[in-house]
């Protein structure tokens, strides 16, 4: 079998070109969606992904502002930063670039955010809605993943799906989101034993180890959808997936690159957010 190549760059821009009309729409009426980024310290991915998102929302015709702290700012900085762009009207999405420097506690960070500006989706008002099926900011990366299921015709409902990896931002909101859509799910973790034999059951393969090449061919069910949330760069340079692409392709019925995949959906899907967050305004 040769699988179907998900394409995740050609879904983003279609995704967004819909998204761009919501945007006119709000402009119609007196509105520019607005999202501030702050990043705090010199992280280089840290600095790509928040130049990436800044360049994002001006392709978009949304207003956005990178606030620059420098690694020693002290926690209560911050803490007051976020509280002026709380009551800025002009802001309707925020979010703390991560990770965080280690003298800041990273939980209070988030938990200081609006939680109707909490556009990463990550406070625990956004995650208890989340986990009650109604939450109003999914998180990025995996309502990412759902939508090129959605996009691609891959039917969830009944399915099994495997998730690996239990991150807070990446599996335990995939698992979620998979189960909202009434797919039978399976979580597996670093615990998890015989890790083949529940992934060789999976219609939906979702995998988020930062772990590279670790699901090889032989762990897929031959036709399954499997969508690959790794990104790790090999000493090489190389980006690659958790996924071994070159063997995955030959079993699955569709398949995730990358770099190329769930990447550029994690974008589009923190402007969405941004999007609905100033429409909640009017
Ligand atoms: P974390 O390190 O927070 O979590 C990794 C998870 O994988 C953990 O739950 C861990 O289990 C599990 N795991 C590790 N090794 C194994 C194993 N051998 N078998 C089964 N489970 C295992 O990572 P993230 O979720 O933040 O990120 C995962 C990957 O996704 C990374 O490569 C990251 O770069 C990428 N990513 C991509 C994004 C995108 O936009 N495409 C956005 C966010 C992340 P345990 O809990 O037991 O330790």
């Amino acid at each position: 079998m040769t699988s179907r190549i998900i394409d995740g760059k050609a879904i983003a821009l279609e995704v967004r070109a819909e998204w761009k009309l919501r945007v006119d729409a709000l402009k119609a009426r007196g509105i520019t969606p607005g999202l501030a980024v702050i990043i705090v310290g010199e992280d280089a991915a840290s600095k790509v992904y928040v130049s990436n998102k800044v360049k994002a929302c001006a392709d978009m015709g949304i207003h956005s502002e990178r606030i620059s702290l420098p690694a020693n700012t002290p926690e209560a900085t911050l803490l007051e930063k976020i509280t002026e762009l709380n009551a800025a009207p002009h802001i309707h999405g925020l979010l703390v670039q991560l990770p965080v420097p280690k003298h800041i506690d990273g939980n209070k960070i988030l938990e200081a955010i609006a939680p109707h500006k909490d556009v990463d989706g990550f406070h625990q008002i956004n995650v208890g809605a989340l986990v009650s099926g109604h939450s109003k900011f999914p998180p990025c990366t995996p309502a990412g993943a759902m939508k090129l299921l959605e996009k691609c015709g891959i039917a969830i409902e009944g399915k099994h799906a495997v998730v690996v990896g239990r991150s807070n931002i990446v599996g335990k909101p995939m698992a979620l989101m998979l189960l909202h859509k009434n797919a039978t799910v399976t979580l597996c973790t670093s615990k998890t034993q015989n890790l083949a034999s529940h992934t060789r059951n999976a219609d939906i393969l979702v995998v988020a180890t930062g772990k590279p090449h670790m699901i090889t061919g032989d762990m897929i069910k031959p036709g399954a959808a499997v969508i690959d949330v790794g990104i790790n760069r090999l000493p090489d340079g190389k980006l690659v997936g958790d996924v071994d692409f070159e063997s995955a392709k030959k079993v699955a019925g569709w398949i995730t690159p990358v770099p190329g995949g769930v990447g550029p959906m994690t974008i589009t899907m923190l402007l969405a957010n941004t999007i609905q967050a100033a429409e909640r305004t009017l």
